[in-house]
């Protein structure tokens, strides 16, 4: 007798999911599905204090996180899909979990998640196996969100291995830059377990990454997410740049500013820290 390898799933293989809904996978829309639950379950598993959880998970697809999720004992999942195809597969999930689960087709990029929440009863935590199209505008959405804390308490993410790096980036490495900062700055990324191509149908070409994000409260620097994430795009604008130049478009100050911060204005952006970072956008604040 073959054993269940999911006891208690009472929705059929993932293989069949996608063959009965027709989901064949367009690149266009990121889709690398995962079928194999041990490893959605898993990435389930990470999410903190799950069984209190009220998940928002970007898209499902087929389904294999969202049933790793609710198998795992999250308390709510809602999940926002853009591919109308994946309709009947979460409509099946909706019937087996009833009144855990519940699902829209929209697009990630234009909802705002917080519109998901009927009440504050449970703690939200995001969860995804992200499309690697959007992974990057999406992280730049819920790090950018004001005020702070947001109203999410984790990101528990799948993502390409080369952005993973970036956000957990060190000042002087070739990965840091903006995307280290907008999240270095006021949370704590950490990168949990890599997977390789191999785990995913079809086959990506590179290797992903299960992140976690968890938000915590800036040193009180009167700083908004508009003034970091501007001031970044100048500084990271043309990293080849010294700063002396690269911050030339901020006005006849430059100078000054980098010496009352104690800076060289000969080194280039990715010599600087998070915190001296920090300072100099508020530095240019105050002075402009
Ligand atoms: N969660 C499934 C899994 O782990 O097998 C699918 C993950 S697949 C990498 C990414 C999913 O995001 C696809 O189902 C795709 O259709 C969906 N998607 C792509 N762009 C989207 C968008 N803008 N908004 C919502 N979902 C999107």
């Amino acid at each position: 007798m073959i054993s269940n390898p999911n006891p208690g799933d009472p929705l059929p293989p993932l293989r069949e999911v996608i063959k009965a809904c027709g989901l064949h996978a367009k690149k266009s829309l990121g889709q690398n599905f995962l079928l194999d639950l041990n490893i959605t379950r898993k990435i389930a598993r990470a999410v903190p204090g799950l069984a209190k959880a009220h998940v928002i998970e970007i898209g499902p697809g087929p389904g294999g996180l969202t049933r790793g999720l609710l198998l795992e004992g999250a308390a709510r999942v809602t999940s926002l899909e853009k591919d109308h195809r994946c309709r009947p597969a979460l409509e099946d999930i909706a019937e087996a979990y009833p009144g855990r689960f519940r699902f829209q087709i929209g697009d990630a990029l234009s909802i705002n998640e917080n519109s998901f929440l009927e009440d504050n009863s449970h703690p939200v935590h995001i969860a995804a196996n992200l499309p690697y199209n959007i992974a990057t505008p999406l992280l730049v959405k819920w790090l950018g969100l004001e005020p702070w804390p947001p109203f999410w308490e984790s990101l528990t993410v799948m993502l390409q291995k080369e952005v993973a790096l970036r956000l957990v980036a060190e000042a002087s490495t070739k990965a840091y830059g903006r995307l280290s900062v907008l999240a270095q700055w006021r949370s704590t990324p950490k990168i949990l377990f890599h997977v390789p191509p191999e785990a995913f149908t079809p086959k990506p070409k590179v290797t992903s990454s299960v992140m976690q994000i968890i938000p915590r409260l800036p040193k009180p620097d009167g700083l908004l997410s508009g003034d970091i994430s501007g001031f970044t795009k100048v500084l990271f604008g043309q990293r080849r740049k010294t700063l002396r130049n690269v911050l030339k478009p901020l006005g006849d100050q430059v100078a000054e500013v980098l010496k009352d911060q104690n800076i060289d204005p000969g080194l280039r952006p990715e010599n600087l820290t998070i915190d001296e970072i920090v300072a100099l956008a508020n530095a240019f604040k105050k002075s402009s």
